[in-house]
């Protein structure tokens, strides 16, 4: 850093007042879901930022990023905070955090070319629940609904819980306008398709931060029809049968919007007891979306299939209960009940997404299932579901509790966790160790072993859009 804090604070606050943001609890709690349970102790291990500046508009982040890249402050761009995986923990306190949460204007709407264009801090849920009322969608719908926001959607490359139907985010993006650490604003047209090169897009989905700032993205829609939905859960003999059953149906060429395969620890910690599963067997559910013949024709479909594979029956009612509380994790979040509840039972719950083909997918969770408890003795709980499903492969949501021993060396237990899934993820060709929360700081130092003979061009791209590495150093690229 080229001036001191107090001087790159004064000059911030110079240009943009009291958009500027000292207040200690806001600086403490400035990387939101991650570290928290050091912090239900009051724990801030985590480098402090300087400040947290509030941008209104894509010219206070030309602004503040090109007095940053000229002073050499490291920038933290943030929107919703619901991010885990350390992607918003600074490693330095020579920094700020440039937050796009006011930007928050729904900028154009248009339905003949079924496009939204958005600021990046217009929370997902207040557009979802507008359009919806028109009878259109996004059709992206994390779990994080209720908390996430365009900029950190397209930034982490999320995916919605309908993406079998819609795709993630990358399938939903038209263009985007966004900032360079210079100063220097960028758009990348709506063209539905072009053949002009590598797609510019792909620079700014999954940048974690750490390459520019994203201002405006322009989505795709789709429309609505709440009144076709097809619902169906069943119990399979096995997960390998929930698998394979998931790719024959979606190999076959049907679209369900929603396939989900939880195993018996999984389906036991996130639903309770409402249903027997016997040690091997798993539940398996779908939901099947569109105009009415296409929900009706791919819901006929899954009950033929799941019937080849020895599936039960269940009806509707499990997965009616998973669309009205799917998003619920959220009310755990900035939760004061959560915190004490941490503080009198140190038991953590947290979760790790992978993927592969379908041939390596049954390796890879036995391999989890049975190695990881070796490695990992403070384990109280480890499952597993399924819950997007692709032409070529699927992807499991590892989950797991564990009992932290203490605050202070919480982020290592948790590290190690982490750690012994990527190790058995990337033993199988087609394993991949980050699906769709980002690498983070957390899981970066796999990103050799994830991108193999192609990981020099991240260290490029790096390099070529910001070359004086300020911007959310250690995503990406390890160590820088
Ligand atoms: C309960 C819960 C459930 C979740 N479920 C899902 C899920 O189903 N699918 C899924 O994909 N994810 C899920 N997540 C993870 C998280 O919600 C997503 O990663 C989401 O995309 C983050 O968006 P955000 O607005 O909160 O971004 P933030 O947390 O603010 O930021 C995330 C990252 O994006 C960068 N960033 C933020 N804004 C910008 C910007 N304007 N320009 C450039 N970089 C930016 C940040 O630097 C950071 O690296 C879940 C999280 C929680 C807490």
């Amino acid at each position: 850093m080229k001036i001191s804090k107090a001087e790159a604070l004064a000059g911030l606050q110079k240009m943009f007042g009291d958009a500027v943001i000292t207040e200690k609890a806001a600086i403490e709690d400035y990387d939101g879901a991650n570290d928290t349970f050091p912090k239900a102790y009051g724990l801030f291990t985590a480098p402090q930022p300087i400040c947290i500046v509030n941008a209104k508009s894509t010219e206070d982040v030309s602004k503040a990023l090109k007095y940053c890249n000229d002073n050499g402050i490291v920038v933290i761009p943030r929107t919703g905070m619901s991010s885990y995986e350390g992607l918003l923990t600074g490693l330095t306190d020579e920094m700020i955090v440039l937050d796009g949460s006011a930007m928050n204007k729904v900028l154009e709407t248009d339905f003949s070319n079924m496009m939204v264009t958005c600021q990046c801090g217009v929370p997902l849920d207040t557009l979802e629940k507008s359009l919806k009322e028109k009878g259109y969608t996004t059709g992206h719908s994390p779990q994080s609904l209720p908390l996430a926001q365009i900029g950190g959607l397209v930034a982490t490359r999320s995916i919605g819980q309908f993406s079998t139907y819609y795709g993630a985010i990358e399938d939903l993006i038209c263009g985007l306008e966004a900032v360079m650490p210079d100063g220097r604003i960028l758009r990348i047209r709506n063209v539905p398709r072009r053949s002009a090169g590598p797609d510019l897009r792909h620079l700014f989905m999954g940048s974690e931060g750490g390459l520019a700032f994203i201002t405006e993205v322009t989505l795709k829609l789709f429309h609505y029809y709440p009144d076709s939905f097809y619902k169906a859960g069943f119990i399979v003999p096995s997960m390998e049968e929930g698998f394979e059953c998931i790719r024959k149906i979606v190999t076959a060429g049907y679209r369900p919007s929603v396939v989900r395969l939880y195993d018996k620890a999984d389906y036991e910690y996130n639903y309770g007891t409402g249903v027997n599963l016997g040690d091997n067997e798993a539940y398996m559910f779908f939901v099947a979306e569109g105009p009415a013949s296409i929900a009706k024709a791919t819901g006929e479909a899954i009950d033929q299939f799941a019937k080849e594979a020895k599936a039960r029956p269940l009806g509707s009612a499990g997965v009616e209960h998973w669309l009205i509380h799917r998003n619920d994790l959220c009310n755990l979040f900035k939760n004061p009940q959560v915190d004490e509840f941490l503080r009198n039972t140190p038991i953590f719950y947290a979760t790790t997404e992978i993927s592969s083909s379908y041939t390596d997918i049954m390796p890879i969770y036995r391999g989890v299932m049975e190695n990881v408890p070796k490695k990992v003795p403070n384990l109280v709980m480890l499952g597993g579901h399924a819950s997007h499903a692709y032409q070529n492969g699927i992807n499991v949501y590892f989950v797991y509790q564990f009992k932290g021993s203490d605050p202070k060396i919480f982020p290592a237990e948790y590290q190690a966790i982490i750690d012994a899934i990527c190790e058995e993820v990337l033993k199988l060709p087609t394993g991949g160790c980050v699906h769709h929360h980002g690498m983070g700081k957390q899981r970066v130092k796999f990103a050799p072993q994830e991108h193999g003979s192609s990981y020099f061009l991240m260290d490029k791209i790096k390099e070529m859009m910001d070359p004086n590495r300020i911007m959310n150093p250690g995503v990406l690229v390890a160590g820088k």
